[in-house]
């Protein structure tokens, strides 16, 4: 007599036997229920079925994906404690004044309180001071006022024993 405990077990009523099926969801239960009626015929319960959840793939899968791990846990470790970003803001301003947009991200534990400063020769326009909570990031703009010709400006991050220079150019 056929058995058909697969067809009965499966949770989307498809019949295995009959092929792959994209209704499959994979959860096994057929395996399970024709694993019950074979075994005790000393028979798989599919051609390629090896009944062992440790086998050669298993130490491979497993050593690849801890390896994986521990780039991103080392990548995460070795992160500055602050970055800073600096571009300048294409837009149309007169002769001498250039606008910034910047990134400041806080990847430690602890507040910090920084500061940006200009080089001699420009003024900064717009919020000096920052404050940035644990592991936070803020974004934000400022005006560069510059006497005299220059092609790029500096900008310093400073405070907390931090000092971050970034350059950009200026038209
Ligand atoms: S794996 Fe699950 S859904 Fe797919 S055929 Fe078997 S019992 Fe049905």
């Amino acid at each position: 007599m056929k058995c058909n405990d697969c067809v009965r077990i499966c949770p989307v009523g498809i019949d295995i036997k009959e092929g792959l099926s994209t209704s499959c969801i994979a959860c096994a239960e057929c395996i399970d229920a024709c694993w019950l009626k074979s075994s005790k015929r000393n028979l798989p319960p599919f051609p390629n079925y090896k009944g062992k959840i440790i086998r050669p793939k298993t130490f491979w899968l497993a050593g690849t994906t801890a390896a994986s791990a521990l780039v991103v846990v080392l990548l995460f470790a070795m992160r500055p404690p602050v970055e800073f970003t600096l571009s300048r803001v294409q837009e149309p301003l007169p002769a001498g004044l250039n606008r910034y947009a910047f990134t400041i991200s806080n990847n430690t534990s602890e507040p910090l309180d920084l500061k940006i400063e200009a080089p001699e020769g420009t003024t900064l326009i717009g919020e000096h001071a920052v404050s940035i909570k644990p592991f936070g990031e803020t974004r934000s703009k400022v005006l560069i006022k510059a006497e005299g010709k220059r092609d790029t400006v500096t900008l310093t991050l400073k405070g907390d024993g931090i000092s971050i220079s970034r350059e950009a150019g200026f038209l």
